[in-house]
């Protein structure tokens, strides 16, 4: 048996891609320098790989910023905005990359997009009618040679033709099909080349085949591929999916002249199924992806043995795979100094992850293998007692019952008496939670982190900020206030930080896109609410006004999607775990004289499955329903608002409404407002605040701007339903453009309620 990979991080051990690159950007150095930087940390994987013996080393998967970019750029699919610039060919690059304002221009980035399920972005190439796709860049070839001279035969790894076309935007008129000539020659010219320089495999990696397929889809691949594969010249093709199963396409590329097939048995939930209903082609290589490449655990070898075994049995000539790149994880568990080793012993990162593929390679070939000591100790690993379990949190979830995700009274009699409880006028106003995160700020809770500073000299800078917090909003007229979560890093990781069941890592860190990473926290055991979390911080704010204060939480569904969950027990329950100690502080806040209380779900659509006939089966149904045990604990005059973050919830807005939240704030100001016509049409009951201005941008919006985003709103939402808010958190904004904002949203919604009588 031989093992492989999809591809490998690439940002660095120490992030020393990240680092490079922002100097690069910085202009502190020369483009040869960060070449450097580039090349020894692909020696490095190399040599790392090979030292490990895995058979199939990848090249091709290191970018300077991202593959699809990468791609885009090897195909010709430059917009001519970057050409024009006249730049050199990398900072053309990074202009497309990042946008580029200077003495030669100023552009725009392409539109950046999340890659499937992950939390990794990619660039979104753009096509338009004068495109003409073509060969245009080395970067595989060189980077295959770069691997040949150091003595490894690589795989060649690219974005596949039909992902790539598919997941393009496309500004003129033409669509895909105009450009199959185009990229088919590409292709076969990638392939020509690729054979003259001797390689013997090739990856084509086709994830967009794991989601929903039309007829017409499918067609369009098979002609892709037929063309492609009619001039092989001898080369090998592996067809390389991920994410999810090709339950749309298997016959069809079972049919195919593929050489090899690499299929996801991790998220692939029907692959396994796929497979022993229909077979697999005995003249291909069957890539199976069994050590999951997106989570941080260590596999379990005698699961993964039995599915080997399995495929064995059916005469399958299998590769051991992963089944995605691995740079959806961090690099290795060595770096994790601090860490006990009662956890890192569990823990399995890319280089780690490569060992797993050699161990189960020898397992796998061994007949005796279970006296084997890899096998042996993976085996004793799995059947130990695990810490981080508890019993209380474990019987409280047993014990729900559907009363524990229902709040009443329901939805319309709540609106009535809460209308009364506080009297807010129409059209109230608020902010989202967090106020401008100024250096005095992140500076004082690093202190405290440090344990440079005093606990009580800790809580006395962030009263001073709560309440000039306050008065400032007070001063501006706003009717509904916030504290400003000042005491906040970051809306997951503050959360964690106060529950039992969490724990944290010092290198664990993944990238998010181009040199942006991110360090998600580890759900290790069962999650309760170690002590109340926030209560001290908005009893202290509500205390110094009259007007309500919002108390601010993260939902269990963000909470849990930006973290590493466990594997051991369902995503439900960790959320259902979750939400039962988010439920508690919700309880907690109540009890103290907190009467509106947030509940963001900022993520809440980032994990929807991704085929849509699994939306409610895989995903919706526990996620509205760990949000609902949340607060349905509440009195009717208290009131829940939830926030999100992204406007494309047209699709799930039943859902939404379904949270059962009495409030719900979101961003909507860069999306033209094209939510409020799918509010209207579903009758969305939930009363409703889509910001009225975009905060990511340091503009001040001016007092007509947002009058007419709101009378545009009152065209379909009813008045009495309506609120007024800028579109996410201000923690990112300066002082001086907030207050400034914020000032002209209360007039201009002032204005419009004298305009209107209200
Ligand atoms: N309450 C959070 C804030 O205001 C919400 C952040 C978010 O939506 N990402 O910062
Ligand atoms: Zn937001």
């Amino acid at each position: 048996m031989k093992t492989s990979i999809i591809g490998y991080p690439r940002i660095g051990k120490l992030r020393e891609l990240k680092f490079a690159s922002e100097k690069y950007f910085r202009n502190e150095i020369e483009q040869a320098e960060l070449f450097d930087v580039a090349k020894k940390l692909r020696l490095e994987n190399l040599a790392e790989q090979k030292n490990s013996g895995l058979d199939f080393i990848p090249s091709n998967d290191f970018s300077f910023y991202d593959g699809m970019l990468d791609t885009a750029f090897l195909l010709n699919a430059v917009p001519k905005r970057y050409k024009k610039l006249g730049l050199s060919l990398l900072d053309e690059y990074f202009a497309a990359a990042r946008g580029y304002q200077g003495e030669k221009g100023d552009v725009k980035a392409l539109a950046m997009k999340k890659w499937f399920n992950t939390n990794y972005h990619y660039m979104v190439p753009e096509i338009d009618d004068d495109t003409v796709l073509k060969l245009s860049s080395n970067k595989p070839f060189e980077l295959f040679v770069e691997a040949l001279e150091n003595g490894i035969k690589t795989t060649p790894v690219i974005i596949g033709p039909y992902t790539f076309l598919k997941i393009a935007r496309y500004t003129g008129k033409k669509s895909k099909e105009n450009f199959f000539g185009g990229i088919t020659d590409s292709y076969i010219q990638i392939i020509g080349k690729l054979v003259n320089l001797g390689a013997e495999w090739i990856q084509l990696d086709e994830p967009c085949l794991v989601k929903d397929m039309s007829k017409a889809d499918i067609e369009f691949f098979n002609s892709l591929y037929t063309k492609i594969l009619e001039n092989k010249n001898g080369i090998k093709i592996r067809l390389q999916t991920y994410f999810g199963d090709v339950r749309d396409c298997y016959n069809e590329i079972c049919a195919l002249d593929f050489d090899g097939i690499g299929l996801d048995l991790i998220e692939g939930k029907k692959t396994l199924e796929l497979i022993d209903k229909n077979g697999f082609p005995s003249d291909k290589v069957l890539f199976a992806g069994v050590v999951n490449g997106k989570n941080i655990w260590k596999n379990n070898y005698a699961k993964t043995i039995a599915l080997l075994k399995n495929l064995q049995e059916k005469s399958i000539n299998t590769v051991i795979n992963t089944s995605c790149s691995l740079l959806h994880v961090p690099y290795t568990v060595k770096n994790e100094v601090k860490l006990s080793d009662t956890y890192k012993k569990y823990f399995s990162y890319a280089s780690e992850k490569l060992v797993e593929l050699s161990e189960i390679k020898k397992i796998a070939e061994t007949d005796n293998f279970i006296t084997l000591s890899e096998y042996t100790a993976n085996v004793a690993l799995f059947a130990q007692a695990r810490s981080g379990c508890n019993t209380d949190v474990k019987e409280k979830i047993n014990a729900l019952s559907e009363k524990d995700f229902t709040r009443s009274p329901e939805f319309a009699e709540r609106e009535k008496i809460q209308k009364k409880e506080f009297g807010l006028p129409l059209l109230p106003t608020t902010t989202i939670g967090s106020f401008p995160q100024t250096s005095d700020v992140r500076q004082t809770r690093s202190s405290y982190k440090k344990g440079n500073i005093s606990e009580v000299e800790y809580e006395k800078f962030m009263k001073e900020k709560i309440s000039e917090c306050i008065a400032l909003q007070e001063s501006i007229g706003l009717d509904v206030l916030v504290h400003g979560e000042f005491e906040r890093n970051d809306m997951v990781e503050y959360f964690g930080e106060c529950l039992d069941g969490y724990i944290f890592t010092e290198k664990a860190w993944v990238q998010s896109y181009g040199t942006r990473c991110v360090k998600p926290p580890i759900v290790w055991g069962d999650i309760s609410r170690a002590k109340p979390m926030t209560v001290k911080w908005s009893t202290y704010a509500q205390s110094l006004t009259d007007k309500p204060v919002k108390g601010m939480l993260t939902g269990p569904v963000t909470i849990l999607n930006w973290s590493f969950p466990r594997e051991d027990i369902s995503l439900k329950e960790s959320a259902y775990q979750i939400a039962l100690a988010i439920r508690e502080e919700v309880l907690d806040l109540e009890a103290n004289g907190i009467k509106i209380i947030q509940i963001d779900e900022a993520a809440l659509r980032e994990k929807l499955p991704l085929r849509r006939c699994d939306w409610n089966d895989e995903y919706l149904d526990w996620a509205i329903r760990a949000f609902r045990l949340v607060h349905s604990g509440v009195k009717a005059e208290t009131q829940i608002h939830t926030h999100m973050c992204y406007s494309e919830f047209g699709d799930i807005i039943e859902d939404i409404d379904n949270m059962d939240a009495d409030v719900i704030t979101f961003e909507a100001s860069r999306s033209d407002l094209t939510i409020l016509d799918v509010l209207k049409a579903k009758n969305f009951r939930t009363e409703v605040g889509p910001g009225v201005y975009d905060i990511h941008s340091p503009r001040i919006p001016t007092v007509d701007e947002i009058k007419s985003a709101i009378n545009k709103m009152l065209s379909k939402v009813a008045q009495s339903k309506l609120w007024i808010n800028p579109d996410c958190g201000l923690k990112t904004r300066g002082n001086d453009e907030t207050v400034k904002s914020l000032k002209n949203l209360v007039e201009a919604t002032l204005e419009i309620r004298k305009e209107n009588n209200l």
